[in-house]
């Protein structure tokens, strides 16, 4: 038998008896910064963007990360500097992009319920395109580009109807979800935004869900994309780019999702076939880039032997890393520094008081109070999802850089945490 490879290698990985995040030992940067901490290991964010980008040489491809994942400033102005473009869904996002030095001209705007004032701001910093959800939202765009005397480039969501055999609340594309415009009303929702004058059609797009591990919903979603491109076209409507989402999945627990080069080699092969290999594609990865690059640390509090289950009680809490609570996600947990005795069979859970505050259930861990621990795969849809959730403040955050230690989020303080609140006179 063959052990799964643990997330994050080679970039997070035991040298000396000891968790490492590149050169750093991670047990120093517990006992420098505090626990719950988020580490990210800068090289692997590059080496996840790299298979992407060897997946597109010679191609006309803009990678737009899907900043959600994880919008940090540090995290985004790794991705602006490699060349990134951004896909936003909040104004909020917007602004955080700039801030981090984005190329609006890179920057594309998901999401079904953009409001008139973050289409304003968006249209104001000069977008390079919104993916609309909805004939409503069509008509309420073309009000706000004309009162702004702009034209908003757009691509319609699509959605293909392929199942990405993923968790339910990460399906995006089946009929039934909230997402984009169903298949068959693509063509007459292309035909009014061709009519409307504050409108300039540029491309389509779709996303079918997130941590997809298989090949063919992909395969199928772009021949149905492709079939749409063609009759869209037949009827005079020129579409310049084609945007096939993100949603590729990560290894969490011996997960083995295609490499993204390898891939994008069966896609583009595809295109190719097909007659679409020289237009202009776009893609916006979230977990791929970010998730594997980074793991939480944090400290056992106590051990709570039961009859029926053990209990190993940590620092970190659903605050801080909501997926097993909204998903039933797995991360996989280790030792910062293992001890060599036989470990028991724990329930890892937080110091929330909730039920499904629990981070991993029947763990087998070598562990003592005060230890560190390594949640990982942590670097996606964990901190940027934090609460504060029982006036828990946010963990800080680091980034590894070779040997050198950034800290890009200091730990908050439970003075700011209330510091937009008021007492009544
Ligand atoms: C969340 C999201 C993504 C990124 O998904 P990942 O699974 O993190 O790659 C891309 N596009 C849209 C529209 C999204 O909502």
């Amino acid at each position: 038998m063959t052990t799964p490879q643990l997330p994050g290698q080679p970039f997070i990985a035991y040298q000396d008896a000891g968790l490492h995040a590149e050169q750093v030992p991670l047990a120093d940067l517990a006992k420098q910064h505090g626990t719950p901490l988020f580490v990210y290991s800068k090289a692997s964010m590059l080496s996840a963007l790299q298979a992407y980008q060897r997946g597109f040489a010679g191609r006309n491809a803009l990678i737009c990360y899907a900043m959600k994942a994880n919008s940090s400033l540090a995290v985004l102005q790794v991705f602006a500097r490699a060349g990134c473009g951004f896909d936003i869904v909040s104004g909020g996002e917007l602004a955080r992009a700039l801030a981090a030095g984005a190329d609006p001209a890179k920057i594309i705007f998901s999401g079904v319920g953009k409001t008139r004032a973050e289409m304003q701001q968006a249209l104001q910093a000069g977008i390079a395109c919104f993916n609309v959800e909805s004939t409503a939202e069509l008509e309420v765009l073309n009000e706000v580009a004309l009162a702004a005397g702009q034209r908003a480039n757009i691509s319609l969501r699509v959605n293909p109807n392929v199942d990405p055999k993923t968790h339910p609340y990460i399906s995006t594309g089946l009929k039934g979800n909230k997402f984009g415009i169903a298949h068959e009303e693509a063509l007459a929702a292309y035909q009014r935004a061709a009519a409307l004058p504050g409108l300039k059609v540029a491309g389509i797009d779709c996303h079918i869900g997130s941590q997809i591990t298989e090949e063919a919903p992909y395969l199928d979603a772009m021949d149905r994309i492709l079939d749409l491109v063609t009759a869209i076209e037949s009827a005079g409507i020129a579409i310049h780019h084609i945007d096939f989402g993100g949603g590729l999945g990560i290894n969490y627990n011996g997960d083995t999702p295609p490499a993204a080069d390898q891939l994008w080699q069966r896609l583009l092969a595809k295109l190719d076939t097909r007659g679409f290999g020289q237009r202009q594609l776009m893609i916006e990865p979230g977990r791929s880039l970010v998730g594997n690059a980074g793991v939480c640390l944090t400290e056992v509090l106590y051990l709570k032997p039961g009859e029926q289950k053990n209990f190993c009680i940590i620092d970190a809490a659903m605050n801080d890393l909501p997926r097993p609570a909204m998903y039933q996600a797995y991360h996989h947990i280790a030792a910062v520094q293992p001890r060599p005795e036989a470990g028991a069979e724990y329930d890892v859970v937080g110091p929330v008081c909730e039920s499904g505050d629990w981070i991993g259930r029947d763990r087998s861990l070598a562990v003592q109070p005060g230890d560190v621990l390594a949640v990982f795969s942590a670097g996606a849809y964990c901190m940027s999802m934090a609460s504060n959730y029982n006036t828990r403040s946010r963990p800080a955050e680091v980034l590894v850089d070779g040997a050198q230690v950034h800290v890009i989020r200091a730990r908050e303080t439970v003075a700011e945490q209330f510091r937009l609140e008021s007492l009544l006179p």
